[in-house]
């Protein structure tokens, strides 16, 4: 996989108006989200939507709360595997809202955001584990200051608010096969 201008040529790209510059230009942490609209149903076009900042409020009940809410994320990863991107890895996307990574705050300036199509509780696909695992070595090639272990959950970098990406996310099964694979390329 290769990045041309931080947008990548193994995902479909799908332009979000949702960005801006990041203030340092730095890439050093990976936050790991999860999302489905409405939730628990997944392969609708509601997520291109809502990063897009067309969604239909009113085609479900449940969107009313994202009228006007303008978020996106890097990549999404389907649960065919499929990855989506919104906006280039070398912008800021606006996926972390209100966080805190060490000693600082607004997380969305040097990180990279990936959600996962899923919930908190429903088991992840192989081939979402598959993709995420192939786009994150990719991605520790490409942005040298990301790192395996500046890899994090929303839950972690917004503790009091968010969940994501749940007990569902197997962290041992990712991370491990991550060092597997940085371990082999030092060798
Ligand atoms: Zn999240």
């Amino acid at each position: 996989m290769r990045f041309d201008s931080g947008w990548c040529d193994g995902a479909l790209r799908c332009v979000s108006p949702h960005f801006n510059q990041r203030p340092l230009g730095e890439v050093s942490l990976l936050v790991i989200h999860n999302i489905s609209l409405p939730a628990g149903c997944f392969g609708l076009p509601y997520i291109d939507q809502l990063f897009q900042g067309c969604l239909d409020t009113d085609a479900d009940a449940s969107f009313a709360p994202l009228q006007g809410l303008q978020v996106s994320a890097h990549f999404l990863i389907r649960r065919n595997g499929e990855r989506v991107q919104y906006v280039s890895c070398d912008d800021r996307a606006w996926h972390a809202g209100l966080s805190r990574y060490g000693e600082r705050d607004n997380c969305n300036d040097f990180s990279i955001g990936i959600e996962l199509e899923g919930t908190d509780t429903e088991p992840y696909t192989d081939e979402q584990y598959q993709s995420l695992i192939e786009l994150t070595q990719a991605l520790l090639l490409e942005y040298p200051l990301l790192t395996t272990d500046r890899i994090v959950g929303h839950c972690d970098i917004a503790p009091i608010r968010k969940t994501d990406p749940g007990q569902s996310f197997a962290w041992e099964r990712y991370l491990g096969k991550l060092k597997e694979y940085t371990e082999a390329m030092r060798s």
